[in-house]
């Protein structure tokens, strides 16, 4: 038992320039972007997770369109490649921000001239304690999923954004019940005409899926049936992330960072049943309990009292029993390490309050992704979404940020920070959704023009005062570069208004 004065005494204080909190993608890509911006400069990267999350294969699709993949790395492989980094594996458990200084975990004691918060966001869980409900968001805790799933029946999953789109979608042979709050689903993506055009996905016999991981997942943790496979940085080993290889010290603590855009693809989200059972939505309703059979003087659940391990009482009266329940409701920022003694502004959501430089409240302390809010006046067709995109867009702005103070230079907000733009998959459809997608903020001032083919895309655009201000894109529709343009150059599209969506029209052609 070594006394935290004894371990501080054993680490001299570590005095860097820049020092990043955070392993995942905002926190990698500021790390690289001030490592190669300032070669000479000491740039410390302070994590709590083995791994590191690295940008791979990045493709600009357009203007503001990006793609890219993710490598889950360990984290030498950023000290090889930037002689100028020093990687510190621990959590930090305070901040002094008035003295420049942070407490690791482990005792160490770092002094920074400015400092990048990295920390990412936790699932908000609908309890805490509960040992049948379930998060998810890092490698670990999908494959905790993943083995409660495979000797399930039935879940209940809650929530209606990203990640419990994917799941519904993702899970064969187990009954899954859907509990969102909104009048139809997905509604954090898009409204309820595209739902409507989505859930004849949920109800179609599905095919199995594979049970290997399409893309490689890097770990340094050697076995037999990972095999080497020479991946990118050479020497390391791929594992298929169907297996319960663990990563040592990852444990269940939450510390890893959050999965990338396709998270779900190693996973064989399998249930206990043969057939395929389907997912049944339960529209406008909110958890209002959740109770064990065990637990006394409980309203009756419908019919099964006592079948199940769970049950789940909703705001629409009805109960239902299940294996466990996913709570997929949001994320909350990671911000407990650093507030103490300091004097950050938070956002209402939990996040670090952020100006147009990337800045906290507290002097030289800049923060970027999951765990900021954006609290800049931002551009008319920009919001803030905590998605894997923003993070990297983030991170990499924050480090410009950082590199123009310290030159005195000025810096601009970047250009992507101007027009919202997303991709990504749901259901196996393509899902682009640009600005205003969904009329935020817009109140009553706006019209929309749809084109739907069942089964093959959805097109929706959003018009203000006759200019396109937001698109959603289902489907191969090829429209994402010219509506992108039509948005960010703000023309005035009245006089073409019918012949906008008009399919026997080459949309391109037409504003070339
Ligand atoms: P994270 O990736 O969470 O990284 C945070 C890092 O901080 C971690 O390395 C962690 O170890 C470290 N850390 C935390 N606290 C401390 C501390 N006290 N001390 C030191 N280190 C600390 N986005 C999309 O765009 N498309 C998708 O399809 C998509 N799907 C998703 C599916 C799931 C299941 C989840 C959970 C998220 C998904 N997202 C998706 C969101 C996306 O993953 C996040 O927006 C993005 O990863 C945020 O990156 P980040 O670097 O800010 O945080």
């Amino acid at each position: 038992n070594v006394s935290s004065s004894e371990r501080m005494a054993s680490h001299p204080m570590q005095r860097f320039q820049f020092v990043v909190v955070g392993g995942g993608i905002a926190g990698v890509t500021c790390v690289e972007q001030l490592a190669s911006d300032f070669p000479s400069a000491e740039v410390g990267l302070i994590t709590a997770a083995s791994h590191i999350k690295a940008v791979a294969n990045f493709k600009q699709v357009s203007q503001t369109l990006e793609e890219f993949d993710v490598e889950e790395r360990p984290s030498s492989v950023l000290q090889e490649k930037y002689p100028n980094v020093t990687v510190i594996q621990s959590a930090v458990r305070s901040l002094q921000a008035d003295q420049h200084t942070l407490q690791t975990e482990d005792g160490r004691s770092v002094g920074y001239e400015k400092l990048c918060i990295c920390s990412g966001a936790r699932p908000k869980l609908l309890t805490q304690d509960q040992p049948y409900v379930l998060g998810v968001r890092d490698t670990d805790s999908v494959q905790e999923f993943q083995k409660r799933l495979s000797s399930a029946k039935r879940i209940v999953v809650v929530g209606n954004g990203g990640i419990a789109l994917e799941l519904v979608f993702e899970v064969r042979g187990c009954e899954v019940v859907w509990a969102v709050k909104d009048k139809a689903i997905g509604n954090k993506f898009f409204d309820a005409g595209a739902a409507q055009f989505l859930i004849p996905s949920l109800e179609a016999q599905r095919p199995p899926r594979d049970a290997v991981c399409k893309r490689a997942r890097y770990t340094t943790e050697q076995g037999p049936e990972g095999g080497s496979d020479g991946g990118p940085e050479g020497g390391l080993h791929t594992f298929t992330a169907g297996g319960d290889r663990r990563r040592p010290g990852s444990g269940s603590t939450g510390a890893g960072s959050a999965l990338g855009p396709d998270w779900h693809e190693g996973f064989l989200l399998r249930g206990a049943e043969e057939s395929p059972q389907g997912v049944r939505v339960e529209y406008e309703c909110e958890v209002q309990e959740i109770f064990t059979p065990s637990a006394p003087l409980r309203p009756q659940p419908e019919a099964d009292y006592g079948a199940w391990p769970v049950y789940i009482r909703l705001t629409n009266g009805r109960t239902v029993g299940c294996d466990f329940i996913v709570s997929a409701t949001g994320v909350v920022p990671n911000t407990d390490a650093f507030l103490q003694g300091n004097n950050f502004s938070l956002a209402e959501d939990g996040g670090l309050r952020v100006d147009d430089h990337m800045m906290t409240s507290e002097p030289d302390v800049y923060a970027a992704g999951d765990v900021c809010s954006a609290c800049w006046e931002p551009s008319a067709l920009w919001q803030q979404m905590r998605l894997w995109t923003q993070a990297r867009q983030m991170g990499w702005f924050a480090g410009r940020c950082m590199a123009a103070d310290v030159q005195t230079q000025p810096i601009e907000l970047d250009f992507c920070f101007e027009l919202f733009a997303h991709i990504t998959k749901f259901f196996n459809y393509k899902v682009v959704i640009l600005g205003k997608f969904n009329a935020q903020g817009l109140g009553a001032d706006h019209e929309l023009l749809v084109r739907c083919t069942k089964g093959q895309e959805y097109v929706k655009v959003v018009l203000r005062g006759g200019k396109m201000v937001g698109a959603v894109l289902i489907g191969e529709t090829d429209l994402e570069e010219t509506f992108e343009n039509l948005i960010l150059n703000q023309m005035d599209l009245t006089p073409y208004k019918d012949e906008l969506l008009n399919p026997n029209i080459d949309i391109e052609d037409y504003f070339d």
